[in-house]
């Protein structure tokens, strides 16, 4: 079974004007032919502007949400069809942002995926577990539970990728061992073996979480980690491109 194709994915969060897409120019001219795929996801008002930026090169646009719903009386939320119609082909999900700030459940991380696989998003769909959890011991078993409650039997056959990201590692310069993450990353690979037969084995599992230029050679060579979801550094070109390098 052929390897995951890696995917280094850049999460501005509610970060960036329209001047600030002169760093997705300039990531744009500066991604080269490595071997990962590459996206940004700004903010939703910049995604089509940041198409036309990108446009000609490798680099993907995607989302930092999508409302469970294909439309309605949603004041203020956007659907994934809306996102696709602007030009994203990616989307992230159940963000631990999402699940704290908004109490997204797993429940509703799995009708948000399949509202991306309805507008033919690629879901990118976040799990990690909370300090408190993992002083506990319990790391292994909420993760695991997220990836059960988050991913839908929809999943199956098409193209999506899971990102581990301790919520004590974002934003925080802290970062789990390398060991502690390729026992996360087996552990999610085993989950989705078993939800979803052998061609799980393709679903790129990222690491998100405090990456650096100067950190993401180690990780992004770890077992069963298959790209980086990356937030601080993905806001200045030098650090973004730093890191897509180091593959
Ligand atoms: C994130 O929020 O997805 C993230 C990984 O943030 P940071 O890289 O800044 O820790």
């Amino acid at each position: 079974m052929t390897a995951p194709t890696p995917l280094i994915a850049g999460n501005w969060k509610m970060n960036g004007l329209a001047a600030s897409l002169a760093e997705a120019r300039a990531i744009a001219e500066g991604v080269g032919d490595g071997p990962a795929r590459v996206a940004l996801c700004p903010p939703a008002i910049l995604i089509h502007r940041m198409t036309e930026v990108v446009a000609g090169s490798k680099v993907l646009v995607g989302g930092q949400d999508a409302h469970s719903e294909d439309s309605g009386a949603f004041t203020g939320d956007t659907s994934a069809e809306m996102l696709a119609d602007a030009g994203a082909k990616l989307v992230i999900l159940g963000h631990s942002e999402r699940r704290e700030g908004y109490r997204e459940t797993d429940g509703l991380v799995a009708r948000k995926v399949r509202a991306a696989l309805r507008a033919g998003l690629e879901p990118i769909v976040c799990v990690g577990e909370t300090l408190v959890q993992r002083k506990a011991g319990d790391a292994l078993a909420v993760v695991t539970g997220q990836v059960r409650g988050s991913l839908p039997a929809e999943l199956a056959g098409r193209d999506f990728s899971v990102a581990y990201e301790p919520v004590w590692a974002i934003g925080t310069g802290l970062t789990p061992t390398t060991a502690e993450i390729e026992e996360v990353h087996r552990a999610i690979r085993a989950t989705l073996v078993e939800t979803f037969g052998a061609p799980a084995r393709r679903v790129p599992i990222l690491y998100g979480g405090s990456v650096k230029p100067g950190n993401a050679a180690e990780i992004l060579h770890a077992d069963e980690v298959g790209g980086a979801l990356v937030g601080g550094a993905s806001l200045k070109a030098a650090d973004f491109l730093g890191i897509v390098r180091a593959l």
